[in-house]
């Protein structure tokens, strides 16, 4: 066998993807429940209150989007909306940059867990 340097690095850097990608999908499901209580309340839909979906989980900080624009973020399970300047380019990168936030998009392996993740898939 191989001394498997290489490899023990490459598993460290992914446990390392993994643990930040379950961190955004937890700000995610925030997010969601955020959504369905506006919904439910029939609570003013032009914007929604959320909270950042970076992969900090000591960020706490908000953004505000319209119920339309919030459907866009999630009619795709790889992308999350977080505060201009939070996002981390060795998982993703930013799609857009919208008025309050920027809509950025998971690569690789952060992109698999967003997917197996994402509360909407069936
Ligand atoms: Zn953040």
């Amino acid at each position: 066998m191989p001394s498997g340097e290489g490899l023990r690095s490459q598993t460290e850097m992914s446990e390392r993807q993994r643990r930040r990608g379950l961190n955004e999908a937890v700000f995610r499901e925030v997010n969601e429940r955020i959504r369905d209580i506006n919904e439910r309340f029939e609570l003013e839909p032009q914007s929604l209150d959320l909270v950042c979906e970076c992969d900090d989980t000591s960020c706490t900080d908000r953004i505000s989007m319209s119920a339309a624009d919030y459907e866009q973020v999630r009619a795709d399970s790889r992308q999350f909306a977080i505060v201009p300047g939070h996002s981390d380019s060795t998982v993703e990168v930013v799609v857009a940059r919208e008025k309050g936030y920027d809509l950025v998009r998971k690569q690789s392996e952060a992109a698999a867990i967003a997917e197996e993740t994402d509360p909407r898939s069936p």
